[in-house]
């Protein structure tokens, strides 16, 4: 008899169902706090040996991130994760051009030198196709002979006389050893007077080269997310079942591979991913959860896990799928998981504000990831158009007819999907024009760490342990946004659009 009623009720009970939050249904309960926002530390982990200056990661999309934001992600602190609708050999390359952007020593393989019997004339072409101003000159054995600049050359060039670039070059060269240090470096080249010093072995072997122009650049970007050979950070996307890619990606000295997958809680997916985890030395952060249960598959052998499922601003997951999990409750419930085993949390998609990703923070993430908030910036790929005066950048899912017809976007596509029958999860959009990304993340980190200010948590971790929601109303939500105005001059970090 009582199993009967149990019976009856299997669906009706169904429905006495689990709240769940997003971004705009709570708010950070305020704090005593002696935190200045300027004062607050933004650091953060990625994944278990992956550090940045900041929580911000670029999403891997293909109107987001490839070297170009990558680079100026890390410069900035943080991390950009390079999309898969390139082929392999290409992603190859843009984390080599990555990891070579700003690196303190140019290698030996990507130094411009001069034969000591090539004439000025040649010299000056050569230093001109491939944009420098000067060079060292080796012999047949690549021992460092002198060097040739701009300036060397130009009296020989004025004349038009023909003589070998032997006659020209500055022979007294001065020299540093590898493991010299930038201001070593700098100081040599101050006291000499010099732009470049060739860096060579015992033998006087060219092994690479540090100018003037390098040492400023890695100055001016002190907060940048460097590796422990300093060179820039960088994340790339991989499919569950790519793992020639993953390898490839870690070969070519990738920091962080994300397995890229619209649901990870899938166990064909959890297997596979494993696979990759076990084959390279790279930290693997596996995604997409948005479940404790999720979590608990993933905590043994992920060193990193990015959650959502369907929050993203061109997503269509959940209307399309009739599945999803709001944001802030799908992350406070991985985050619980992935506490207990020290893994980080990123969450991933749907962050209009500075004021959600902070919140994101609070919910128990470690770091944020951002697409829709970087696709309008110089920085991602694809040109900027003008519609109806105004400029846009273009924008669309991974999962959206574009994207998956020019690139395979293996994320969304189902096995048999020959083209013609796709089932998107996404569309395809323009963004408005943004300008530089450091102006972006600047918005951003400064309003996440005033957030931190107003809950009193001066560090990263501090937030996930101590900040406190609070539940929004309709009426709170309202009140939340300008109201009762009309907005006559555009802030630099909100729109009512968004
Ligand atoms: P946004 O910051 O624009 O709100 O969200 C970016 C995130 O949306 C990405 O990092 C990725 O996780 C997710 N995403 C990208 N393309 C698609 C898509 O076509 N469908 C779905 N469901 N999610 C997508």
């Amino acid at each position: 008899m009582g199993n009967d009623a149990a019976d009856h009720d299997q669906f009706s009970e169904k429905l006495r169902v689990p709240e769940a939050l997003t971004f705009d249904d709570v708010l950070l309960r305020p704090a005593e706090s002696r935190v200045e926002p300027d004062a607050a530390d933004v650091s953060t982990r990625v994944s278990r040996t992956v550090e940045l200056g900041m929580p911000i990661l670029s999403a891997a999309m293909d109107t987001v991130t490839e070297s170009g934001m990558a680079i100026g992600m890390a410069r900035e602190g943080g991390l950009g994760v390079l999309h898969r609708n390139m082929d392999v050999d290409q992603m190859v390359e843009q984390i080599q051009q990555v990891k070579q952007a700003h690196e303190l020593v140019i290698r030996r393989e990507n130094v411009v030198t001069a034969a000591p019997d090539t004439t000025v004339e040649e010299v000056d072409a050569m230093m001109s196709d491939h944009g420098v101003s000067g060079a060292p000159v080796v012999d047949d054995d690549d021992t460092v002979l002198g060097i040739i600049s701009a300036t060397d050359i130009r009296p020989y060039l004025e004349v038009g006389e023909r003589d070998a670039v032997a006659e020209a070059m500055t022979d007294e060269v001065i020299t540093a050893n590898d493991g010299v240090s930038p201001r070593e470096a700098l100081e040599l080249m101050y006291e000499h007077k010099i732009e470049r010093v060739p860096i060579v072995d015992a033998g006087d072997g060219l092994v690479g080269l540090i100018t003037m122009a390098g040492v400023l650049e890695r100055r001016e970007y002190q907060q940048a997310a460097r590796d422990s050979n300093g060179r820039l950070r960088v994340g790339a996307a991989v499919g569950p079942f790519e793992l020639e890619r993953a390898e490839q990606a870690d070969a070519a000295g990738v920091d962080v591979v994300f397995i890229d997958c619209a649901h990870a809680h899938n166990l064909n997916v959890l297997e596979s991913a494993q696979d990759i985890t076990e084959s390279i030395e790279a930290d693997v952060v596996v995604g997409n959860v948005g479940t404790r249960e999720a979590a608990e598959a993933c905590v043994g052998f992920a060193d990193g896990l990015k959650v959502g499922i369907g929050p993203g601003s061109i997503c269509t997951t959940r209307v399309v799928s009739g599945a999803g999990m709001p944001q802030i409750t799908a992350v406070s419930e991985v985050a619980d998981v992935a506490a207990a085993h020290d893994i980080p949390v990123i969450a991933d998609g749907g962050i209009r504000y500075s004021g959600d990703a902070i919140k994101a923070i609070a919910a128990g993430a470690d770091a944020v990831m951002l697409g829709s908030y970087f696709a309008g910036t110089d920085e991602a790929p694809g040109r900027v158009i003008t519609m109806n005066g105004k400029k846009y950048k273009q924008y669309r899912g991974m999962g959206s007819v574009g994207a998956m017809k020019s690139g395979g976007g293996g994320r969304y596509l189902k096995d048999d999907d020959d083209g013609e029958d796709f089932v998107p999860e996404g569309v395809e959009a323009a963004t408005p024009y943004k300008g530089t990304l450091a102006s972006e993340l600047h918005q951003l980190v400064g309003g996440m760490r005033s957030g931190m200010g107003y809950v009193g948590a001066e560090t990263i971790a501090a937030v996930k342990s101590d900040a406190a929601f609070v539940r929004v109303s309709a009426a709170g939500q309202t009140e939340g946004h300008p109201h009762d105005v009309m907005i006559t001059d555009e802030a630099p970090n909100y729109s009512p659009e968004q």
